[in-house]
């Protein structure tokens, strides 16, 4: 009754979405703000009779709203329902096992290895260096390859990586292979890769509004390339479904897109509690990598990472700790208001005492 692709599936599992009350979430990476004022506004004066009809297939307004936002070609953006369906959508159009193997980090975001089952895709990870930076060499020492893929900054590290290494691999990698950087929390302080796109047609870059944006809920993903890349993932996208982006998303998100500086301002108070949050755990001598994105990877001077998460959830702490070998002892938090922030810091002091 089942197929033999399906009994080869192994899925993400994403961070829990319980119902806890005073539950403080710090395990998605969600954004703690509200979406603007515009979101607002598009959610009290939307006629209902007008969800009878489907959303705009191509989502011309939205596309044109994001090409004001970052200068850039309608025709060099595409939408969907997600970055994640962004990320499926590409790895079909463009990795073919007979180039090579997919090149991703061994620590980087875990869906990468689940699409490459799901499209029966030979990946290798490339191992991070011994600071859980990403080691741009070790990639070009790799002669056949069907592409790259890493999120910048990295997760769940928040290593950024800068524009130099990235134009150094850029010009080294086979014109033919898509280098794809998953910007998802570029917006957090590290560099943007928009500008070297009119330099390199093998470059795609995959955006979401759920995180710099406050939009996790209507799921809106996005991206930007080369015509040829934007139209091969559209063929995708209409080969699966034409209709990904809703009506209300679609309205939503462009809205969000034109209302600049409420996104800045919002950017800019989580990096501040970012800095702060970690400083306060070095004081109460954790170890905390420098971040570029809206988490701290942190880990507790002795206790395992299993034991942490399990004392913050008494708390009401919800963390996220993922069981891979090299990282098993560190936990992936969140940045949340300064309030959630303080109730974390006080949290793990009590942990360091006992
Ligand atoms: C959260 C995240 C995504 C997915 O975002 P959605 O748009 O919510 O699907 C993609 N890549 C990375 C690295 C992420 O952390």
């Amino acid at each position: 009754m089942l197929s033999e692709r399906m009994k080869r599936l192994t899925p993400y599992v994403p961070g829990e979405q319980p119902k806890i009350k005073g539950l403080i979430k710090l395990n998605t990476n969600e954004n703690p703000y509200p979406p603007c004022e515009g979101v607002n506004k598009v959610l009290k004066d939307t006629d209902p009779a007008s969800l009878r009809l489907y959303p705009d297939p191509l989502c011309t307004e939205l596309k044109e709203s994001i090409s004001r936002r970052y200068g850039v070609r309608p025709e060099q953006v595409f939408v969907s329902n997600g970055s994640d369906e962004l990320l499926a959508f590409s790895f079909y159009a463009f990795f073919d096992s007979g180039w090579g193997p997919l090149l991703f980090p061994d620590i980087t975001y875990s869906f990468y290895p689940v699409y490459c089952r799901l499209y029966n895709i030979d990946y290798r990870e490339i191992p991070l260096k011994e600071d859980f930076s990403i080691s741009v060499d070790e990639y070009l020492k790799v002669s056949n390859y069907s592409g790259i893929i890493f999120p910048n900054p990295n997760a769940p590290t928040g290593i950024a990586l800068g524009l130099t290494s990235i134009k150094y691999l850029l010009d080294r990698t086979n014109p033919d292979r898509v280098v794809i950087i998953d910007e998802a929390y570029v917006d957090f302080g590290a560099e943007s890769a928009i500008g070297l796109l009119d330099s390199y047609p093998n470059l795609l870059i995959i955006k979401t509004m759920s995180k710099a944006y406050s939009l996790a809920g209507m799921r809106i993903g996005y991206s930007f390339g080369n015509k040829r890349l934007i139209d091969a993932v559209t063929t995708v996208k209409d080969s699966f479904n034409s209709y990904p982006v809703s009506r209300l998303g679609q309205v939503m998100a462009a809205r969000a897109f034109d209302d600049y500086s409420y996104h800045l301002s919002t950017c800019k108070r989580i990096m501040e509690t970012r800095e702060s949050m970690i400083r306060g755990l070095r004081k109460i001598g954790w170890d905390c990598l420098d971040s570029k994105s809206n988490f701290v990877f942190a880990r507790h001077p002795s206790m395992e990472g299993r034991d942490v998460l399990a004392r913050l959830r008494e708390h009401k702490i919800l963390v996220r700790h993922f069981t891979t070998p090299r990282i098993d002892r560190w936990l992936r938090i969140s940045i949340g208001t300064n309030e959630e922030t303080d109730m974390l810091l006080q949290a793990c002091g009590e942990l360091s005492h006992d």
